[in-house]
């Protein structure tokens, strides 16, 4: 048994306007002591808030800034060279999506520096965990782990100007976490593995807050629509600071285990097999909602509820919204279980074959619009 030694955020603000982004993010950096950032941001974000932010801090002390332009090993690699033996540089800020993000905060890791994220998409919980996801040399894409931010910085403005179905892919993400820790206990229960209870619990929540809350949720006045069925209003900024904080929770739950367990289970294993086999169909998020409603049908939990949850997000409920025909999408379900050997689910205590497995999948989404 080891003793925790986590690090979390000491800073989480969420805040409203680029002004107001920018003296809370003089704030943080004055109260954690940093005067000499590197900016890493992605080509969009540069235009978002990163301009701003680069040259309010180049007046200041900055070290420098670059574009990162993918999430690879190699691009994380051009940030440390950039930032070389700089020795004033104390701190990595990044501002962008998902994977300026993690090339940021394996480059920080690397560096051994601080990081502080700034997100424009919160597309999934890699804002603010200690895990990055990079491609490396070969193509193939890797779980590496990474720094936890010292600080989260969230301009509710910027992302409710970003691109619905990122917001959506957030919600994927974050609910993944309900089957997630399912797979977990079964791995305990099945093969003895340990299971975290605080980081268990942790996780739960922060997909509950979210999906336990759905009564409270903003929705969209449609003419005619039932406000308990209606279309969530993603963008309403209740239905975004609550997706944050559930995604924030979902990194801390990462840390406290030291695994990705909490929030990856089963259901990661088919959007990895998508990705995979299939070249990514969609984002990870709908893969991975996908996936999690499969995987409830196995739990044997209520996954109907799981999918009109979805639905009312608007993530694509179907083999075609996902971009797969329904025979691709019971290959990819019948191949999941070779990505992440090792990791015991719901998946391998199943262990179907590929004509169960095509069964499902007419069960399951022949009859969702
Ligand atoms: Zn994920």
């Amino acid at each position: 048994m080891y003793l925790r030694s986590i690090n979390v955020p000491h800073y989480l603000r969420v805040t409203r306007g680029v002004d107001s982004a920018e003296a809370e993010l003089d704030e943080v950096l004055e109260g954690l002591g940093y005067s000499h950032p590197y900016v890493v941001t992605g080509k969009t974000s540069a235009g978002i808030l990163g301009s701003s932010i680069i040259g309010r801090q180049n007046n200041g002390k900055g070290c420098g800034n670059l574009v990162c332009s993918d999430n690879t090993v190699q691009e994380a690699e051009r940030i440390q060279q950039a930032i070389g033996s700089d020795p004033l540089c104390d701190v990595i800020i990044g501002i962008g999506g998902g994977k300026v993000l993690d090339a940021g905060k394996y480059a920080a890791a690397q560096k051994q520096l601080p990081f502080v994220s700034i997100p424009t998409q919160i597309s999934n919980d890699g804002i603010c965990s200690p895990v990055s996801v990079l491609r490396n040399e070969y193509g193939f894409t890797e779980s590496l782990g990474a720094r936890m931010p010292a600080a989260i910085v969230i301009d509710l403005e910027v992302i409710q100007q970003s691109p619905a179905d990122t917001i959506r892919a957030g919600v994927g993400d974050l609910l993944s976490n309900l089957m997630a820790v399912e797979d977990w206990r079964l791995a305990h229960r099945d093969m003895g593995e340990f299971v975290d209870d605080f980081a268990v619990m942790v996780s739960e929540m922060a997909a509950g807050s979210l999906y336990g809350a759905a009564s409270g949720l903003p929705v969209l006045d449609i003419d005619g629509q039932d406000p308990h069925n209606a279309t969530f209003d993603i963008h309403h900024e209740k239905f975004i600071s609550t997706l944050v904080n559930g995604l924030v929770l979902s990194g801390v739950a990462m840390e406290l285990s030291g695994t990705s367990r909490p929030c990856s289970g089963g259901e990661h294993k088919v959007s990895h097999s998508m990705d995979a086999f299939f070249g990514s169909p969609a984002s990870h998020g709908a893969q991975v909602a996908m996936g999690t409603v499969l995987t409830a049908r196995l739990h044997n939990k209520d996954w109907k509820a799981l999918r009109h949850f979805f639905e009312r997000v608007g993530l694509p409920m179907t083999p075609a919204g996902v971009g797969m025909s329904n025979s691709d999408l019971a290959q990819a379900i019948y191949k999941a279980p070779q990505t992440r050997p090792g990791r015991y689910t719901i998946l391998e205590k199943e262990s179907m074959s590929e004509k169960e497995v095509a069964a499902l999948v007419e069960e399951l989404w022949s009859d969702s619009e």
